[in-house]
């Protein structure tokens, strides 16, 4: 039966890969893409981070291989999933890679195309809503607004080696960007708010970690830059999470909007105040 929307979707074809965006959680955030590519995947090669809810929308029979921690191989290499991506192109099979959020925000889709290119296996890239945009709507916080800031920066807080990224100069950053939102920031977020606080950052200056965001898990915590860290540990936050430092973080007063918030609907912001 043709859907409403099958006019607006492709034909994932035999022998193809297609690395897909699956959003921060909420399977209503699908695009049209992504779930027709599910429709017809014969093998989806995932991370722990896509939803259940969102796997579950495969066909019957339909071969899911977790690639992340704790599934498929006890510490899977990039280099094992590129090859698991051409191998099983190469038997012809319809390939969904699907990823949290966007495949190519902090996801190693470039390494992936990277490999499929090479190998000469034909691909399509699917965008996702990414959890630094969605994940911080569904926690009630605007991105921007005119009045607060011009600029945002995503930022990762850690790197390849598993501790805080070497590269990023996070007192420049601290210095020159009004909101900053940080990816992976729970094992460094003590040492990463340091820095920030040294690069002249308010160490009174409002943030927010966002927990399981989207989903029926997401919890919130508001914080201030000094003592994040430190509640966050309190209040026993698990992966994923998100940090966001800067002024729209005070908008969450009364844009908080998504009824799997336990918080009442106007929390008090005070430094601290978690759900
Ligand atoms: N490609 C993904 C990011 C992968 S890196 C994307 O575009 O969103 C993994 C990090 O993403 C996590 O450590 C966390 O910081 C963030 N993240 C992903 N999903 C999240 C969610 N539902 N809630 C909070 N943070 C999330």
């Amino acid at each position: 039966m043709m859907k409403r929307y099958d006019a607006y979707t492709v034909e994932l074809e035999p022998g193809w890969v297609w690395l897909v965006g699956a959003g921060p959680g909420d399977p209503g955030l699908l695009t049209l893409h992504a779930l027709s590519a599910l429709e017809q995947a014969d093998v989806v090669v995932h991370d722990a981070l896509v939803d259940e809810r969102i796997l579950g929308m495969v066909r019957p029979g339909v071969e899911l291989v977790n690639v992340g921690k704790r599934g498929w191989k006890c510490s899977p290499k990039q280099s094992d999933i590129c090859e698991l991506l051409v191998e099983q192109a190469q038997l012809g099979k319809r390939v969904v890679r699907l990823k949290g959020g966007d495949p190519f925000v902090f996801g190693r889709g470039g390494e992936e195309t990277h490999a499929l290119v090479a190998a000469e296996i034909p691909f399509r890239i699917v965008p996702g809503i990414t959890a630094g945009i969605g994940g911080l709507a569904y926690a009630g916080i605007p991105l921007t607004t005119r009045d607060t800031n011009d600029a945002v920066v995503f930022v990762t807080g850690h790197d390849e080696s598993g501790g805080m990224s070497r590269r990023v100069r996070w007192e420049d950053l601290a210095r020159t960007v009004p909101v900053i939102v940080i990816y992976m920031p729970m094992k460094s977020l003590k040492r990463i708010a340091e820095r920030m606080i040294a690069g002249g950052r308010d160490p009174d200056e409002h943030c927010a970690i966002v927990s399981h965001a989207s989903t029926p898990r997401q919890r919130v915590l508001i914080s201030t830059l000094a003592r994040c860290a430190a509640d966050a540990a309190a209040s026993d936050l698990p992966n994923p999470a998100l940090f966001v430092l800067g002024p729209v973080v005070d908008f969450r007063v009364w844009v908080n909007w998504f009824p799997g918030n336990r918080s009442p609907r106007l929390a008090p912001l005070s430094p601290a105040a978690g759900e």
